[in-house]
């Protein structure tokens, strides 16, 4: 294990701590932020949340974006305007972040767990096929769940630390039952599924900016879709609601305050201007890594077929539970930050009552996957 240390330790040129993820600022941050100090429009409108919202549609090809507070937002969002209600349910994955499912809980529906693929990490099409097939009939142009009679309005894929998932057959499937497709794309800025950027495929696709992602605003998030009237709503609702007006206040439903502040957005726009040079980094980084874990015998995750990952984590498969205990002891007891992948979220507390399939490839993965320092190197 001593080898696994050094390496890394060279890697990042460094001999002190190295965590998993750090933010990097070497563009223009300070000199955007500082003008938006000097513009006094700090807060909620102001024109970098313009600027971003226009440059980050064009990066990712989707016609609109929406800029939020933060990722968990630009989801619960989504969901609100994929017609998700109260006693509703969601297809997702068990093996996420908790963001996904919270998100899902904020309105009162209620997420259904299917089985991820071992290559991506992401929902599998072939799980989501079974579970609709065996537990699922249309009934007036929606898909209900036989076993609870309730209905599943959308199902959200994540892109698991930016490899993406099969997200061309989950539409398929998603189309044909008539469930509104939602991606969870809040770590896969920068990756391509055939040539086409993730959170694109959805109907509508949500991203984050929190400070360990792969560009960061402090906090925030965005919604991108190409429907017109969803990005007109979505704006609408993330801004309390507020029909325009020189000087009255006159709100004509209940919405939420998720906007991103100006402040965030000035950062946000000189970090989407490093993305490239960032993503160039990590795939270099991606390809030491898989030379080097090679001679060692373990498992380095590459990018599935199909797809161009943006790498934001770094992860390697080990042998077995065993071998991966050892293995977070030896390197964060060694100044190396790694880390487990998530707990399955069928597995919590909050959800453990919800409907699931076997979970197999999830449960297989939970055990083995860690995460290996990925910052943008120097
Ligand atoms: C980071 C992340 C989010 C959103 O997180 P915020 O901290 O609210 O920006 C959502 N889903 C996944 C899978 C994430 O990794």
């Amino acid at each position: 294990m001593q080898n696994i240390v050094d390496f890394i330790k060279q890697a990042f040129h460094t001999d002190e701590f190295i965590p998993l993820h750090e933010p990097r600022f070497i563009g223009n941050e300070k000199k955007y932020l500082n003008d938006c100090i000097d513009s006094t429009f700090v807060s909620s409108v102001g024109k970098y949340v313009d600027t971003f919202e226009k440059e980050f549609a064009l990066k990712v090809g989707s016609k609109f974006a929406i800029a939020t507070v933060n990722g968990t937002s630009a989801l619960h969002v989504s969901l609100l305007l994929a017609d998700v209600k109260k006693d509703d349910e969601v297809i997702t994955q068990p093996l996420t972040f908790i963001a996904t499912c919270n998100a899902i809980s904020y309105i009162g529906a209620s997420p259904i767990f299917v089985d991820v693929d071992l290559d991506t990490m992401g929902l599998s099409p072939k799980s989501l096929k079974d579970f609709l097939e065996t537990h699922c009939e249309i009934k007036e142009n929606q898909c209900v769940n036989k076993t609870t009679k309730k209905i599943i309005k959308a199902c959200v894929p994540m892109h698991a630390f930016g490899h993406p998932c099969r997200i061309e057959k989950i539409k398929e499937i998603c189309d044909k039952w008539n469930i509104v497709l939602v991606e969870d794309a809040a770590e896969s800025l920068g990756s391509y599924y055939k040539n086409k950027h993730t959170g694109t495929f959805g109907k509508l696709g949500a991203f984050s900016f929190n400070g360990n992602k792969i560009i960061t605003s402090g906090g925030g998030g965005v919604i991108v879709t190409d429907d017109e009237v969803l990005a007109k709503r979505a704006k609408h609702i993330t801004t309390t609601a507020k029909i325009p007006h020189p000087f009255e206040y006159v709100h004509d439903e209940i919405g939420y305050n998720y906007r991103m502040p100006n402040l965030n957005a000035a950062l946000l726009v000189a970090q989407l201007e490093k993305l490239d040079t960032f993503l160039e980094s990590k795939r270099e980084l991606a390809l030491k890594y898989k030379e080097f874990f090679s001679n060692e015998n373990i498992n380095f995750i590459e990018e599935p077929q199909d797809s161009k990952s943006n790498y934001w984590l770094q992860a390697v498969l080990l042998s077995d539970a065993l071998q991966r205990d050892e293995f977070l002891k030896f390197t964060n007891q060694n100044g190396v930050m790694t880390r487990p992948i998530w707990r399955l979220m069928n597995e919590l507390e909050m959800f453990k009552d919800c409907q699931k399939t076997t979970l197999e490839n999830a449960k297989y993965l939970e055990q083995r996957v860690v995460n290996i320092p990925s910052s943008v190197i120097l």
